[in-house]
């Protein structure tokens, strides 16, 4: 049997749950690369985001600190499960494909996605969708600059 949609919907909810409880990859990156300070001044959320670069660009190890609402930690804790290991063009899709998720109605989000799935509920609530935001657009920032520290903010115009 498959499951119903409240089914799945309290599912989700559970993983956001779970990770803003036991964030995965928490903690200071001792030799990153790049940090990047993110800030979500309408919410009160920071993540302060350490990646390490391997060859090709590749993000060997990425870890997060921050404080906040259970939606920017989780989806900070989520997305660096799912980055650890990817190419610059591999982030960079799934970045568009999780700003898909949160800011569109489409149903079509890609399994590759998996458990950020779970924060396809924020889309209800716009100014949520700055919190789930927030951890990849520093990630964003961090591919960009490849070494040294930043701070992104949601209060900038191209935020969103
Ligand atoms: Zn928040």
């Amino acid at each position: 049997m498959l499951p119903g949609v409240s089914e799945l919907e309290e599912l989700y909810q559970e993983v956001i749950l779970d990770h803003s409880r036991r964030p995965r990859n928490f903690g200071d990156l001792a030799d990153a690369a790049v940090l990047v300070h993110g800030d979500n001044p309408a919410c009160g959320d920071e993540i302060h985001l350490g990646v390490r670069f391997g060859e090709g660009g590749t993000l060997q190890d990425i870890k997060f600190t921050g404080r906040g609402c259970a939606i920017s930690q989780a989806s900070a804790s989520l997305m660096t499960t799912k980055l650890k290991g990817k190419s610059p063009a591999e982030v960079t899709e799934m970045l568009r494909a999780f700003h898909e998720l949160v800011t569109t109605d489409r149903n079509d989000a890609p399994k590759t996605l998996g458990d950020l799935r779970a924060m396809q509920g924020v889309r209800k609530f716009p100014q949520r969708v700055k919190c789930a935001m927030l951890p990849w657009r520093a990630v964003e920032q961090a591919l960009q600059q490849n070494e040294g520290e930043s701070t992104v903010s949601t209060e900038e115009p191209e935020f969103a």
